[in-house]
């Protein structure tokens, strides 16, 4: 693979207050699922069934594989290129994980590559003074200052995408059955209200809670703590514990050093669910390129 580097652009994306709507939105999306976490201990045993934790686990990997294998592998960094069927799908389970529209979520991603941890950047942790305060606002609290983007100019190949835009436009839809779903998915396990409804806490505000919390630890925990086997001018780091929880993403420096590459965890031991999911997407055909550093690239940034 030959690393080309992002080109910096000025950005046109603009910094201004949400409207009162999305701001009510957002502190729900940030909110409500934590909230559903933290009451997990008051709420037991009632919501104590097997078929709706199952339902969970299951939505929990295949969202989570929708934003690391499309919103990001795919569609920020170009390192691979699905067949139409399998891109469509993907794309579906990445609006499943409830992170916004793909445009907007892959603009902000570019944005965070262009500007690494300088003016520009929407989630660095290094910008706000302090740790704790660079922390929260990296995780989520940047989404409180989200602003206007140019998608043309951003993101011009996924606007051509006309069945992706069309899966955008439905996100809102999609957002609400995200936490519906999950209830009727237990009813051929479990048909009982109480089955529905631990279908819905489980599958939806649980999972989108844990989905939420583990990509954005890549945007705030990654860039703090951590190891830096490759050079990169930036704070990135690898953390092990995101490596496995983040399908992968957690392998933040390798990202860093080697952004267009679809693997991510580049060595044996660097478990990376989102390279799995490639590898069996290609054995079935559905990969029509993709993108690996040589192992000279990697011994030339190699730290150490
Ligand atoms: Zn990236
Ligand atoms: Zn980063």
């Amino acid at each position: 693979m030959r690393e080309v580097a992002v080109q910096s652009r000025t950005s046109e994306s603009v910094i201004t207050s949400p409207p009162l709507l999305k701001k009510s939105l957002t502190s729900f999306i940030v909110f409500v699922p934590f909230i559903a976490v933290a009451s997990i201990p008051f709420l037991w045993p009632w919501i104590a069934v097997p078929s709706a934790m199952i339902v969970a686990i299951v939505l929990y990997f295949l969202t989570g594989q929708g934003i690391t294998v499309s919103f990001h592998r795919e569609h920020t960094h170009n390192s691979l290129e699905l067949r139409p069927a399998a891109s469509f799908v993907m794309y579906l389970f990445a609006l499943f994980s409830v992170q916004g529209q793909g445009k907007e979520w892959v603009t902000e991603h570019k944005l965070h590559h262009q500007h690494t941890e300088k003016e520009g950047d929407p989630h660095s942790p290094h910008l706000s003074g302090g740790v704790i305060r660079g922390f929260i606002h990296a995780h989520c609290g940047w989404f409180f200052k989200r602003g206007w983007h140019d998608y043309e100019r951003h993101v011009p190949k996924l606007l051509e995408k006309k069945n992706l835009m069309k899966l955008d436009e439905l996100f809102p839809y999609i957002a609400v059955s995200s936490f519906v779903l999950p209830g009727i998915l237990v009813l051929p396990f479990d048909q009982s209200m109480r089955g529905f409804l631990a279908g819905v806490f489980w599958g939806g505000f649980v999972r989108i809670g844990a989905v939420h919390h583990v990509t954005w630890c890549v945007n705030s925990v990654c860039h703090l703590w951590g190891t830096r086997p490759f050079k990169s001018n930036d704070q990135s780091a690898n953390n092990l514990i995101f490596g496995i929880l983040a399908f992968g993403e957690g392998w933040h420096r390798n990202h860093h050093a080697f952004q267009r590459s679809a693997r991510i965890g580049l060595r044996w031991w660097e478990f990376d669910t989102g390279w799995l999911t490639i590898k069996v997407l290609d054995f079935f055909g559905q990969v029509r390129t993709m993108r690996l550093p040589t192992p000279e690239e990697m011994r030339t940034k190699r730290v150490g």
